[in-house]
């Protein structure tokens, strides 16, 4: 019998100004640090950050290219070992937290995430998308531990634009639906072995969680205050989906997502969760699921703006040549065997162009009968 494995950062702290408390909560993690992040957020957030480690601290301000490359990694890693910093703290989004992650397992040295946004699971998680120079992708690092320390500063992820609050609670929304069908079918998970009814347990609250506090966050979100509906939300987004997701396994959630960034048409480029929304539909069509789960998630989805069909995420431009890139892409994914029945072409097909007439019906404010 496979063991089960559970998952998680040694550390996660969340309030409003707790960026000024940077000294009290790194206290463990040395007194060397190189800090990756754009230009932006270092005029922005990096005096707060060196004032708030006061006296005795070597803060090293690396700024971040912009894409999270083997070359960018490489980069900072360099700059790290020549800066002899003992740790490494990734402050911004994801791009920005996956080249931290990266850095610190090329190093060895712990890895403290300081997210901006919460916009998708990217903080809490042991992996890391790898992208060319050009933006396309370039796979997936899996490292041996998840980030020390996981730091959310609310008032920051409130100061954000909302879309990016928006889109973490697509990539949140796609945990519970990879989740059951990985536990039910008793999957192996990101880690390699059995979900636990932990791991099960935070799948099915961070649903809980979206539909219960989802629009009232995004509100609070609009006028950049941080409440308590808020602050469940970035928990949501940030903390329980990124466990979810790696601790119970995933399917085509994730999938067509992945296959839409195979797409060299693109005429826009959206966030990763915007795409994962519509992925995570397109995976409920796949799957047959009952109407009562499906209207639940389309309504949800149309009621605080996440995308419901093709249009929504720029993609309506799609030929048949188009679905079939998308859907073989689906098809060759590993995670997709995890479904309980063969998925092919002209299903994944299927399911997108299904999930795109639905997602209209929401959009014309009708729904399922
Ligand atoms: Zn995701």
């Amino acid at each position: 019998m496979t063991a089960r494995k559970f998952g998680s950062p040694g550390l996660y702290i969340q309030g409003p100004g707790e960026l000024n408390h940077v000294k009290e909560h790194l206290a463990s993690m040395g007194d060397s640090f190189l800090v990756i992040a754009s230009p932006r957020r270092v005029k922005d957030l990096g005096a707060q950050l060196a004032e708030s480690f006061g006296e005795g601290y070597k803060i090293v301000f690396a700024q971040f290219g912009g894409e999270s490359s083997r070359k960018e990694i490489a980069r900072l890693t360099q700059q790290a070992e020549k800066e002899a910093c003992g740790c490494i703290i990734g402050m911004g989004g994801g791009k920005v937290i996956d080249t931290a992650k990266a850095v610190a397992n090329q190093l060895g040295t712990p890895c403290v995430i300081i997210p901006t946004i919460a916009a998708s699971d990217a903080a809490t998680t042991r992996c890391a998308c790898i992208y060319n120079e050009d933006g396309s992708e370039d796979g997936e690092d899996s490292f041996d531990k998840n980030p020390d320390i996981v730091l959310v500063d609310s008032q920051i992820i409130a100061n954000a634009p909302v879309r990016f609050l928006l889109a973490g609670m697509g990539d949140a929304m796609a945990k519970i639906v990879c989740a059951t069908t990985c536990y039910e079918g008793y999957r192996n998970n990101e880690l390699g072995g059995q979900a636990t009814e932990l791991g099960y347990a935070i799948a099915k609250l961070s649903y809980e969680l979206l539909l219960e506090h989802g629009q009232a966050a995004k509100y609070a979100c609009e006028q950049h205050v941080v409440t308590k509906d808020l602050e469940k939300i970035i928990e949501t987004n940030i903390l329980l989906a990124g466990i979810g997701c790696e601790v119970n396994g995933g399917t085509t959630d994730h999938g067509f997502y992945t296959g839409f960034c195979e797409l060299k048409n693109r005429k826009e480029v959206l966030l990763h969760g915007e795409y994962v929304t519509f992925s995570t539909l397109a995976t409920l069509v796949l799957q047959g699921a009952p109407k009562a789960q499906m209207d639940e998630m389309y309504s949800f989805c149309a009621a605080v703006g996440l995308p419901v069909c093709l249009a929504d995420v720029k993609l309506d431009y799609m030929d048949e040549a188009d679905f079939e890139t998308v859907a073989k892409c689906v098809v060759d994914l590993p995670p997709t065997k995890n479904h309980p029945f063969h998925v092919t072409v002209e299903e994944a097909i299927a399911a997108m162009k299904t999930a795109d007439q639905i997602g209209k019906l929401y959009k014309e404010g009708k729904k399922l009968f």
